[in-house]
This record gives C-alpha cells, structure tokens and sequence, in this order.
C-alpha cells in the first residue's frame, strides 16, 4: 500500500477543506473501510490523502419523523438492518441492509460508503487487468468472463453495481444529499447514479472530487404501502446479488396504486423498471398480473453469452416480491 495522509477533521467543513485543498492531491473519504481499505491494499485507489468520515459528530442519525425518514451516510447497515422504525415502515430498506455481506461487515459498513463502493467486476478488482474502468481502452468482461455482468444498460462497460441499498432506496424514492466546497445539492438518488455510456466510464455516480454523501431522505410511506427486497446470492452465508428487486406498492383493496420496482445486479446502476410498474397500476395482483410485470421488466435484457441465466432468475425475483406483497 502506498503510504498516505491519515486526517481526522472535526467538523464537515474542515472534511471538505482537506479534501479539496490545492495540496490534497488524490484525496478519499473513508467511512467504514470496508471497500475503500481493500481497494488501497489491492492498488485500484492509492490516495495521497485520506479524510476520516468517523471523527465528524452527527453524520450518523437515523430519524424517523415528520413525513420522513432521514439517515446519516455515517449511520451502520447494523443500525438499518435493526432500527424498529425502519423496519416497520421501510421494509425494504433494512431487508436490503439485513441481505449485505456478513454481520461483522454490516457492524462497520455504512450507507454512504455503501451508496459509493466501487464494483466488483473481477477484471476492475485485479490489480493488473486495465480494464476500461481504470483507464483502458476495453471491458474485458465483453468476450471475456462475464456471468456476473450486467444485461440491462451495459455498454461500454458491462459492469453491476453491486450495492444491495441502493436499488431498496430507489424503489422507496429516496433523495441523496451532497454536500461539497460550492454548497449541498439534493438529488434523486436515481440522478445519482449514471450509465457508462452516458458519462465518465470510469465513475458510477455524478459525485464531484471533495463532495461529501451527508444524509439520504426517504418519504413516509402513504397509508397501504409495502415494500420489500429480495436477492439471490450464489453463496448464502455471504455475498452479492447475483440479482435483487425491491418493490414498492400502495394497494387498495388488492388493487395496485401506486409501484416503484427496481432491480439489483443485473445493471451497471439500479435498474428501474417503468414498464413493469406501468402494467401494475389500476390492477388486481395476483400471480397472472406478476408474472406480466416480471416478464415487461426484463423485456430490454440484452444477455452476453454466460449469463442468459439472470432473465428468468430475475423474473422469477420480481414475481416473487409481487406476490409477498399482495398477500
Ligand atoms: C466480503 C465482502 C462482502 C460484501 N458483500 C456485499 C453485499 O452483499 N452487498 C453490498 O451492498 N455490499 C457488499 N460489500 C460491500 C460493502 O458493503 C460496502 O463496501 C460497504 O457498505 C462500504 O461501506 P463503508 O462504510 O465500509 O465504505 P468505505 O469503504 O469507507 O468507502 C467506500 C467508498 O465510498 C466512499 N465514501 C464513503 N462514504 C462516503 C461519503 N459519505 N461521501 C462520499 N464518499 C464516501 C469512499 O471514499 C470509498 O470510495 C461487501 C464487502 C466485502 C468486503
């Protein structure tokens, strides 16, 4: 590991400062080390500078209150996984933080560092292999090995994004709130994320050099909705999605009002799915009606040769998390 600057600032502020000074070099912000740590030990990040998150108070809240629910980038996925509030209201939210990695890594992990963890495409992790992520010219995933890429929204990068918060999040309308040296700006946290083609093929998100993750602002669910995440992983003890899907409906009478559905780990961002959410609205749910939905959100896929697999294994994800939640 290339040696660094350890700084603990006490304040946002002065985090923001370091990060951006003229002097900073390469500067990174360390939350709970569990991405960032491996990606300096394996070379993909050699940082001059590293701003330590943990020593700003107040960026680890969660509130529930007042029509929402607001939660700090510092707080822990264990808090998620537990918070009762979460839990009852936000279902989808702590099932996700529940599904991620092991609970040693949910006990240290956070939200922001989770919202921004780099992928896990084997080519970008290897050291050696300058795939189009760190500045080459090819995604070696293409023609290559590639039964964990994306098949919605791939080229030219067929990477996944491998967060398990961020699709739940999306599907529950969440905003994210940044916080950089020009002010602090809100955004969907759908805008959050950007498809390789359509900007920077070595980033995954619009977030700035020295611009801060603070808070993730989640609206309170309407009277009669439900959410909920499911994900299958190759190994059950822990891993990544090979595919997810949150939902999340407002049902009246078995009838869908309202749906948000966004699939995990089989897209370069979390994928939202409009016409599944479409073939859902002012309809009863029952399995002939979650099977169409299932079937219009993997209608765009565009596999690559070892991984047609993710169609129906997603399909069958959508279908099932419908029908949990109609019953
Ligand atoms: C063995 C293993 C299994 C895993 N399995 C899963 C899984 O199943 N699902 C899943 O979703 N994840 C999984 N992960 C990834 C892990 O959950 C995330 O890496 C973790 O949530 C990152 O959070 P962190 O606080 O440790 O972030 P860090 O490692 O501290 O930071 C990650 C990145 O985010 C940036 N960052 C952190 N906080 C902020 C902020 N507030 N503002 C701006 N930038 C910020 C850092 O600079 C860094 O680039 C796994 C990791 C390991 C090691």
């Amino acid at each position: 590991m290339k040696s660094f600057r350890f700084l603990n600032p006490a304040s946002l502020d002065e985090a923001i400062a370091l990060a951006t000074a003229p002097d900073a070099g390469d500067a990174r912000f360390l939350a709970g080390g569990q991405d960032l740590l491996t990606e300096m030990q394996e070379h993909l990040a050699e940082p001059d500078r590293v701003v330590n998150l943990k020593s700003v108070p107040g960026l680890d809240r969660i509130e529930a209150g007042g029509g929402r629910l607001r939660v700090g980038a510092l707080a822990t996925l264990v808090r998620l996984e537990r918070e009762a509030a979460v839990r009852a209201r936000w279902a989808a939210l702590s099932e996700a933080a529940a599904s991620v990695a092991s609970p040693q890594i949910r006990s240290c992990a956070t939200l922001g560092g989770n919202l921004c963890q780099r992928p896990r495409c084997a080519y970008y992790r290897i050291e050696e292999a300058r795939c189009l992520k760190k500045g080459g010219t090819e995604c070696f995933a293409y023609g290559g090995s590639n039964k964990y890429s994306a098949i919605l929204g791939g080229g030219p990068s067929w990477i996944v994004h491998p967060s398990d918060l961020a699709p739940a999040l999306v599907a529950l309308d969440a905003e994210i709130v940044l916080r950089g040296a020009g002010g602090e700006r809100r955004l969907p946290l759908e805008k959050f994320y950007v498809l390789p083609a359509d900007g920077d093929v070595t980033k995954e998100t619009v977030l700035a050099p020295g611009e801060v993750v603070t808070e993730v602002v989640v609206p309170e669910p309407p009277a009669g909705a439900r959410s909920t995440y499911l994900k299958f992983r190759e190994r059950e003890s822990y891993d990544f999605a090979l595919a997810a899907v949150a939902a999340s409906l407002v049902l009246q009478d078995g009838v869908v009002r309202t749906a948000r559905i966004c699939l995990g780990g089989v897209a370069p961002v979390p994928w939202r799915a409009p016409q599944a959410e479409a073939a859902l609205l002012g309809r009863r749910l029952d399995a002939a009606l979650a099977k169409q939905a299932a079937a219009a959100a993997l209608a765009g896929a565009a596999p690559l040769e070892q991984n047609a697999f993710k169609i129906p294994l997603t399909k069958t994800l959508v279908e099932r998390a419908l029908l949990a939640l109609a019953r």
